[in-house]
């Protein structure tokens, strides 16, 4: 399968964001990851859906959007509304199996790829239910809320039994891996 990079706008010097937009779409990066955070469900802010709209009007990467809010469906539409291609949010945020599979089910109704992603503390099986409907699984390889930390090598383990899930089940989900990537841990 092609791997794709996603530059992550927590890494952007804010200062010079039309240059640095420009490196992305020059260096061949087509997706542009957002991380949302809220300082509830992590520790830190980052920011919100409107930025996004200002990256928008000079990027052509596909907006891939990672909610790490306490309540994510709230912010669905407006995300949607600047311009998000695909959300992706935590199980840790969602109340019940219910809820979470009315929400993919809410995406997809607005032709958004779905993703649904879990800290590295919560077990996998957490997310198992939803495997089959989910566009993408992301693997956060770091804990959530800071840019800039190390990878953790033990969440190879997650990513193969993802994949292996996958194989074994015929399910189409992309496996996106979040956090301390670099030339090194990418391989
Ligand atoms: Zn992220």
């Amino acid at each position: 399968m092609n791997k794709i990079v996603a530059p992550s706008v927590l890494a952007m010097d804010f200062s010079d964001m039309k240059t640095q937009l420009k490196r992305i779409a020059v260096g061949g990066a087509k997706w542009i990851h957002y991380d949302v955070m809220d300082g509830v469900f992590v520790p830190n802010i980052s920011f919100g859906p409107d930025l996004m709209a200002q990256i928008k009007k000079h990027s052509e990467g596909f907006m891939d959007v990672h909610l790490m809010i306490s309540d994510p469906v709230k912010y669905f539409d407006v995300f949607i509304e600047k311009g998000a291609q695909a959300i992706t949010f935590h199980i840790e945020s969602m109340d019940s199996v219910e809820d979470t599979l009315a929400a993919i089910k809410y995406l997809k109704s607005k032709d958004i790829m779905v993703g649904i992603t879990l800290k590295p503390g919560t077990e996998l099986s957490t997310i198992v239910p939803y495997l089959k409907q989910v566009d993408l699984v992301l693997v956060m390889s770091v804990e959530p809320g800071f840019g800039g930390q190390s990878y953790i090598p033990e969440m190879a383990d997650r990513i193969k039994q993802l994949a292996e899930m996958r194989n074994l089940n015929n399910y189409s989900y992309l496996i996106s891996v979040d956090g301390g990537i670099n030339r090194e841990t990418g391989k």
